[in-house]
């Protein structure tokens, strides 16, 4: 215990309180600091001016949460709240994290890399974020790790972090609409803490406390379609994956970058050990970006410029896009001096990997019950209607990414319906 309560201001919480010398120690890491310099929302930037924040405020977020939730199973003594387990929750709650590299999702894809492997290998590595988990016992970095891939002994810790109504989503949701100024990601969070339970090993909340969830449910519902999904966030992304994904291509090939500097040859060679994981974060990819404009090789050049100064691919939505409409693109892509496999991409519905909810699944990870007055437990689209509805709902659009500045230019060169494909309906 600290001797005493250190505070942080944070806009979305108010106060983030830190009891724990643990926990503070763990704030202090050169690996937990540098998540102030990776974005929450990765690209979401050039669609939202104010999401700026970091992993960093993230991370103390789902802490503080789950500090309520547990002060609260405590205060109120449920017998089936494992109370040794406390420090083991909160320190895997601020760590979820940790592991999240520059601009994740994309760099995750373009390097087949995962952030919770990434995590762990901090959590159990020779990292200053070992050192301070091992003071507490030896055993205590593997207990955490097991937390973060799920394989903890007792699953009502591992709900708390990472279910589906954990500390985790609560966080990001009202984060992410506070500093993207949307009106869609609010709910009230305090009446959900204060009607979950520890009930029979896993976390519950109470019957009376389902429409406080099904708020929450539909929070989850717009932020993923009004921000996570947008297509303006989805084109930087693209960009940014083309961008590693023709560095690495003329790595491989041998060429001489003008602006090279480590460890993008282990990122490239994809042997990066956990010492060189984390130099990686946003400023250093980009102004690797910023000096790769000046590189010879055009396509690279294009499009970090493209990334640096926001000159995005445009999009078109179609209903339908079968084989023979996507090799009819990409015959007309090479006609007019075009490359498909750097101009021309497609985001379909099915590469969406999200479901609002699931009830059929029988994973009781991802479901949440209710708990009745009379002690019986109700998995929650059983209960509710709006949870059956939007449950497993998708949307149903495919969408053409191209850079409109070049096609404009070949315009008169495109066959009629491609071009009324393209002009009439981009955005
Ligand atoms: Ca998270």
């Amino acid at each position: 215990m600290l001797q005493e309560e250190k505070v942080f201001k944070d806009p979305v919480h108010h106060y983030i309180h830190v009891q724990d010398r643990t926990i503070w120690d763990l704030i202090n890491t050169k690996e937990f600091q540098r998540l102030r310099r990776i974005r929450q929302l990765g690209t979401s930037f050039f669609t939202f001016h104010g999401a700026e924040h970091s992993r960093f405020s993230h991370s103390l977020g789902v802490y503080e949460i789950t500090r309520r939730i547990i002060s609260q199973f405590e205060r109120n003594q449920y017998e089936d709240w494992p109370q040794d387990e406390q420090l083991v929750v909160l320190c895997a709650a601020l760590l979820h994290d940790v592991g999240h590299g520059p601009f994740s999702h994309s760099i995750e894809e373009a390097f087949d890399m995962n952030h919770e492997d990434w995590t762990c290998r901090i959590i159990l590595g020779n990292t200053e974020v070992n050192e301070v988990l091992k003071r507490v016992s030896p055993d205590f970095p593997d207990k955490i790790a097991a937390v973060i891939a799920k394989t903890y002994e007792k699953q009502i810790v591992v709900n708390l972090v990472s279910g589906s109504l954990d500390a985790d989503r609560m966080d990001y949701l009202l984060r992410d609409a506070y500093f993207t100024g949307v009106n869609y990601g609010t709910f009230d969070i305090e009446r959900i803490i204060r009607l979950m339970r520890p009930f029979n090993g896993r976390i519950v909340v109470k019957a009376s406390g389902m429409h406080a969830v099904e708020h929450y449910l539909l929070s989850r519902y717009e932020m993923y379609w009004q921000v996570y999904f947008h297509p303006v966030t989805r084109s930087s992304e693209l960009i940014l994956r083309l961008i590693f994904k023709r560095a690495k291509q003329l790595y491989q090939s041998g060429y001489t970058f003008s602006y090279f500097y480590k460890p993008l040859d282990a990122l490239f060679e994809g042997t990066l050990t956990t010492e060189q994981y984390v130099r990686l974060d946003e400023a250093f990819v980009q102004t690797a970006f910023s000096q790769w404009i000046y590189e010879e090789d055009e396509r690279l050049s294009d499009l970090c410029q493209r990334f640096m100064e926001r000159k995005l691919y445009k999009y078109v939505e179609v209903d339908s896009l079968d084989d023979k409409m996507m090799n009819r693109l990409r015959q007309e892509w090479e006609a007019i001096g075009l490359d498909p496999e750097y101009e021309l991409n497609v985001d379909s519905p099915s590469d969406n990997p999200y479901d609002v909810y699931r009830s059929g699944d029988e994973s009781t990870q991802q479901h949440i019950w209710l708990l009745d007055r009379d002690d019986q437990i109700i998995e929650l689209s059983k209960q509710s209607n709006i949870v059956r509805t939007i449950s497993g709902l998708k949307r149903g659009k495919h969408s053409i990414y191209f850079p409109m500045d070049k096609l404009r230019e070949r315009e008169h060169l495109l066959s009629p319906d491609v071009h009324q494909l393209l002009f009439r309906r981009s955005k």
